[in-house]
């Protein structure tokens, strides 16, 4: 058998399995979810050593398992709410024509998720899916597949689940078979992947929720508490040693800060450690993947070529893998890599402005728009973060997308195509509305239509 026909089979099997999964309504299916999350939370050290195993992170693995459950929760809790509405009436345009819509599931959905955050974002999108009526074939990232085993144990344990959700293994390959087969899909990765399923989503003609890069910028504002910026622009980009796509990875400070914030951020930065010497010791871990190390020294080489200063940190190779001291880079510009390309580690390149337009300007200068932080004094943030092209903008602080699930928002530019996986639209997306329109007045004639009266 050929791998195309094994997911030919699994998608099969997965739309047999699905009209009876929608047809048994939400109440059933929030039932037979709370039955595997309490399968899953016994799992949960097999789950977590797996993820341990693959990321080299320990604490950020237990928290991303814990956050995947509250996750299940929150949306067991508001699917009777978002998928209950009814929505009827009479037209407003033709008032003799009473509308009810009518919700239908999409079908099966294929979700193909990457490496950061492996747990988490290989069931955000799977798991509202369920809940509305769909099937799910999963494919995570093949750089982190041992966690794919110890959940597929826990579906296993609630069959009716193990009808409607699946998980296969494998690459870019398999990828391809999945969108091959299925209704939508949602993808969650780089952009250059990304295109590649427009494409053959577009080939298809199905629905493609696309969550792809980011350049995030955080602007800094005169009047700005510098020691308050320099806590959430350290954290913020990089925790998780920056490899998260809501990563702050350009600053922007006020020229009248310049100084005393790259000051106290080189100082702060000197105080992160690495796990490198003691896997239980530090606050970063490794590179997920290897080949994010050369991508960082490329983008360094490129800055420095240009003229900017490296005021801290780099890259340590130890036995097979690699880690990364805070990088702070000043005299900066938007020519460089660094400031342009997604870096996806803990790299902090700070420029200058004089002014807020200079400063919308530099930010908004970007192929991307996934989110962004404004800090500064709070009238004139939410000013400036209202001008700022990008899904979601954190103030007077970075990267709160990672703590609200019920917050929608919509990517600009290379970041991402689709509605929202945050918020009521992180479920609604998974269904086609279809309008019943009833004729309670007279019947129209052709008559009406004759030229000539
Ligand atoms: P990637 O694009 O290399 O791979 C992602 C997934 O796509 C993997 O499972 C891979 O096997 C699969 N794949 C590869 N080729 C494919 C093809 N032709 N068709 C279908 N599937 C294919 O991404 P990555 O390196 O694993 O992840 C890092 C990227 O993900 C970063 O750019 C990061 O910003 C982005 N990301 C975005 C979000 C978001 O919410 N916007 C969240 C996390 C990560």
């Amino acid at each position: 058998m050929t791998f195309n026909e094994d997911i030919g089979r699994a998608v099969a099997s997965l739309h047999d399995g699905q009209a009876a999964w929608e047809a048994a309504g939400v109440s059933r299916r929030i039932e037979v979810l709370a039955r595997w999350r309490n399968a899953l939370l016994a799992g949960r050290k097999a789950v977590v050593e797996a993820l341990i195993e693959d990321t080299g992170r320990k604490r950020i693995s237990e928290s991303e398992f814990d956050g995947t459950l509250r996750r299940i929760d929150y949306w067991c809790e508001h699917a009777p709410a978002i998928l209950g509405r009814v929505s009827e009436g009479r037209s407003e345009t033709a008032p003799s024509v009473y509308f009810e819509h009518q919700p239908h599931a999409l079908g099966v959905v294929g979700v193909i998720s990457p490496w950061n955050v492996p747990l988490l974002l290989s069931l955000i999108d799977a798991v509202p899916a369920l809940l509305a009526g769909c099937a799910v074939i999963l494919k995570p990232s093949e750089v982190t597949p041992r966690f794919a085993a110890p959940l597929g144990e826990t579906l296993r344990s609630v069959s009716e689940l193990a009808a409607v959700f699946k998980i296969v293994a494998g690459d870019g390959e398999c990828g391809r078979a999945i969108i091959r087969e299925v209704d939508a899909v949602c993808f969650t990765g780089s952009v250059e992947t990304g295109r590649k399923v427009a494409v053959q989503a577009g080939e298809r003609l199905i629905p493609a929720f696309l969550e792809l890069g980011g350049k995030d910028p955080l602007v800094v504002l005169q009047g700005a508490d510098t020691e308050l910026a320099v806590k959430a622009a350290l954290r913020g980009s990089v925790l998780n040693t920056g490899q998260a796509c809501q990563s702050i990875e350009r600053v922007y400070v006020h020229e009248s800060l310049l100084r005393e914030f790259l000051d106290r951020l080189v100082a702060a930065a000197r105080q992160i450690s690495i796990t490198c010497d003691d896997p239980e010791s530090g606050h970063l871990g490794p590179f997920i993947d290897l080949r994010q190390a050369d991508t960082v020294e490329v983008h360094l080489e490129d800055a420095v070529a240009q003229g900017a200063k490296r005021l801290c940190g780099g890259i340590r190779r130890e036995g097979g893998r690699a880690w990364c001291s805070p990088v702070v880079l000043s005299e900066v510009n938007h020519r460089m890599r660094v400031l342009k390309e997604e870096t996806f580690a803990p790299v902090i390149p700070v420029m200058s402005y004089a002014n807020e337009d200079e400063a919308v300007m530099l930010a908004n200068d970007s192929s991307f728009g996934l989110s962004a932080a404004v800090i500064g004094p709070e009238v004139q943030a939410i000013e400036v973060a209202r001008r700022i092209r990008a899904g979601a903008v954190s103030i007077n602080d970075c990267g709160l997308t990672t703590m609200v699930s019920d917050v929608e928002k919509d990517s600009f530019g290379e970041s991402g195509v689709g509605q929202s996986r945050m918020g009521e639209a992180g479920m609604l997306r998974f269904l086609r509305k279809t309008a019943l329109l009833m004729q309670t007045g007279e019947v129209m004639g052709i008559d009406a239509f004759r030229e000539g009266g």
